[in-house]
């Protein structure tokens, strides 16, 4: 049975899609079979996962509103050994047409289910809202991992997405839980970053992964090469994280 986890924030440029992309680069390096699925019409993590989101004849659009399925619309991406559920900017389209569809909170969870087999790991890149569209990430999903960054405004709006999972969880989704809070974009010469990461230590305990992701130019270079990070500088400090982070992940699996 796949392992199903969504990447959200409802926060803008908190590194949500370099997480996704190169979560999943780093779990198939680790030999796990992994889907990563776009549900952001942006289509960032598509362009960087290497698939041009101009030319997509099926994407998750399609899948969402009935009109395709995954095993149609995914395509491979050959620069990060794993396989997309492509996205662009026809998917703002199906926040509004999906309203009027059946199960409209689990489209995505069902249409999920007939690749299930397929991989061990599926990974969801959420919009920077909570949307509709986010609504059928947090259906679909076992758990959620939230990135942020150690800033003074990290903490806020986390009690909104917080209570969004906590309803989800109570009206739709019973297995939805947060797995963690993953420490992005961390620059450790700074003192505010050093606190805020022990704040939320304190706060969260057991929720914050322990890998941390350092603020590495490399994993900001690489979406221009349609490639993750991992692939793009192997040996750079923010692909190292990210592998290690993916082997963090994997473990936390296992004792479940
Ligand atoms: P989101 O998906 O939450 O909007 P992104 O993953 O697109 O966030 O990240 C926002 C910006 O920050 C992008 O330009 C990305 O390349 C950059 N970025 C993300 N993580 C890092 C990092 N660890 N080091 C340096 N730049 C990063
Ligand atoms: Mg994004």
């Amino acid at each position: 049975m796949a392992r199903i986890f969504c990447v959200a924030n409802q926060k803008g440029g908190v590194g949500k899609t370099t997480t996704a992309v190169n979560l999943a680069a780093g779990m198939a390096k680790l030999g796990q079979r992994v889907l990563l699925v776009d549900l952001d019409p942006q289509g960032n993590a598509t362009m960087g996962a290497g698939i041009n989101k101009a030319e997509l004849e099926n994407s998750i659009y399609e899948v969402l509103v009935g009109l395709s399925n995954v095993a149609t619309a995914r395509k491979n991406s050959e620069t990060g050994r794993f396989d997309v559920l492509p996205a662009n900017r026809e998917l703002a389209g199906a926040e509004v047409e999906m309203v009027e569809l059946e199960q409209r909170e689990k489209r995505l969870k069902i249409a999920l289910a007939e690749v299930d087999a397929d991989y061990d790991f599926v990974l969801i890149d959420c919009p920077p809202a909570l949307s509709m569209l986010t609504l059928n990430g947090l259906c679909a999903a076992h758990g959620v991992i939230i990135p942020m960054q150690c800033e003074y405004y990290a903490l806020e709006g986390l009690s909104d997405l917080v209570n969004t999972i906590k309803k989800v969880h109570a009206k739709l989704n019973p297995d939805l839980r947060i797995i963690g809070l993953l420490r992005v974009m961390f620059d450790p010469r700074m003192t505010l970053s050093q606190q805020v990461s022990a704040q939320l230590e304190q706060h969260f305990g057991d929720k914050v992964f322990k890998t941390i992701i350092p603020r590495n130019v490399r994993l900001a270079e690489a979406p221009s090469y349609g490639m993750p990070g991992v692939s793009f500088d192997p040996s750079s400090k923010g692909a190292q994280a990210y592998v290690a982070f993916g082997a963090e992940m994997v473990e936390r699996i296992k004792s479940w």
